[in-house]
């Protein structure tokens, strides 16, 4: 046992400055901190425990109990960081004072059944809340909240579990340390959980940091969606499996609009183009900015006529941009049409869809011109 409780106090100890080495170096990440400061607090919480027999029961058992309780409430409290909740420090210290207060109740502090039964039910309920925090952030779709959902939620149980089982068979009043094999396992089982979950917390920091980064170089900064890269990414990976017709959308006399209204409001209409385009297109749509205000997206599974249709509804709906300051703005698009079967290459096929808005603009522009396709047995009539 006392080999044991060294191993946590240590273990639990260093995850704690990991943590706040790893908040030190970017401090964007605040439940990097409480995470810290939880596992240090935990670490000190062990020590006390562990030295029950050495100091007097109140420290160990009164004391050491509640700073554990208050070192689940900090874990919680760093989830509801992670989350972007605000933390609650009164809710999170609330089950140690709770604690502490009982302890002061001598037919309480006696009882070791009624200890056990309110130490695990307010450390369950942290894990729980933890638990239950992190599914509801879900919508960020992170691996490792999986993991962290069934370590806190497991943990929360083995800690509930403890409650009916103290009650049916009350350990003997206060057993010393080394005599409780129950003791040590339950000790054990702790240390693991408490390495696991750090890990797993910290995975999800990681995750999520890597998640934000790969998105920001997928992304337009200006508009939000998919970049050249990212789009011929995602277009590439899509039209080696299917067959596709690709669009390729130029907005009409841009220049004019930035020389008339000034660079702000042509960033303006390059994000209003956005808003009003996206929601014309199939779900599956891929569709990004190739750069500066020429756009592209890549319909699967759809043949040019179908493709022309959809075109169209962009460009009516584009042409219903309009801005309050300046009442005369008009926005045109042009829009050339290439359809492809599945593997055939993408460059190719934006050339293609470049002839054809090419003969758009001559014809002119505010139009949609399809390309007849080279082959049209491969490609899928709409
Ligand atoms: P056309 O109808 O033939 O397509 O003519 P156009 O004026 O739209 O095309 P042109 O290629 O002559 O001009 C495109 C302009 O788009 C020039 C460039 O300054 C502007 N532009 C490129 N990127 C941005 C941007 O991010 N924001 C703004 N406001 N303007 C941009
Ligand atoms: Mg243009
Ligand atoms: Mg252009």
């Amino acid at each position: 046992m006392p080999t044991l409780f060294l191993t946590t106090v240590a273990v639990t100890f260093m995850v704690g400055v990991l943590y706040l080495l790893s908040w030190s170096q970017t401090r964007r990440e605040r439940a990097l901190a409480i995470w810290g400061i939880a596992h240090l607090v935990g670490s000190g919480a062990s020590c006390l425990l562990g030295l029950r027999g050495a100091i007097p029961d109140p420290v160990s058992i009164g004391l050491g109990n509640a700073v554990m309780i208050g070192a689940y409430g900090l874990i919680w409290s760093g989830v509801r960081a992670f989350e972007g909740r605000r933390t609650h420090l009164g809710w999170a210290v609330a089950g140690g004072l709770v604690w502490s207060a009982a302890c002061l109740v001598p037919a309480f502090y006696t009882s070791v059944a009624a200890r056990i039964v309110l130490a695990s039910a307010t450390a369950g309920l942290y894990c729980a809340l933890g638990a239950w925090t992190i599914w509801r952030g879900r919508g960020e779709p992170l691996i490792s909240r999986y993991p962290a959902i069934v370590l806190l939620g497991s943990y929360a149980a083995v800690y509930w579990v403890r409650i009916p089982l103290a009650m049916v068979f009350p350990p003997p009043v206060l057993a010393p340390l080394s005599d409780s094999p129950w003791l040590a396992i339950l000790c054990f089982v702790g240390t693991l959980y408490s390495v696991a979950i750090a890990f797993v917390l910290m995975a999800l920091t990681k995750e999520r940091a890597e998640r934000e980064q790969r998105l920001a170089a997928e992304t337009d900064a200006l508009t939000g969606i998919a970049n050249r890269r990212a789009f011929v990414a995602r277009a590439e990976a899509c039209l080696a499996v299917r067959p596709a017709a690709l669009l390729l959308l130029d907005l009409d006399h841009f220049k004019t609009i930035n020389d008339r209204f000034g660079h702000s409001v042509g960033d303006a209409v390059l994000t209003a183009f956005c808003h009003a385009a996206a929601p014309m297109l199939p779900r599956n749509a891929v569709f990004g900015r190739l750069g500066g205000e020429e756009f592209a997206c890549l319909l699967p599974e759809t043949g040019a006529g179908l493709a022309a249709r959809f075109a169209e509804s962009v460009r009516g709906s584009v042409g219903r941009i309009a801005h309050p300051d300046y009442p005369d703005l008009r926005v045109g698009v042009s829009v050339g049409i290439a359809a492809g079967a599945a593997g055939c290459d993408l460059d190719d096929l934006l050339r293609r869809a470049d002839g054809a808005l090419y003969g758009a603009k001559r014809n002119g522009r505010d139009q949609v011109r399809v390309e007849a396709p080279p082959n049209p047995s491969v490609v899928r009539a709409a």
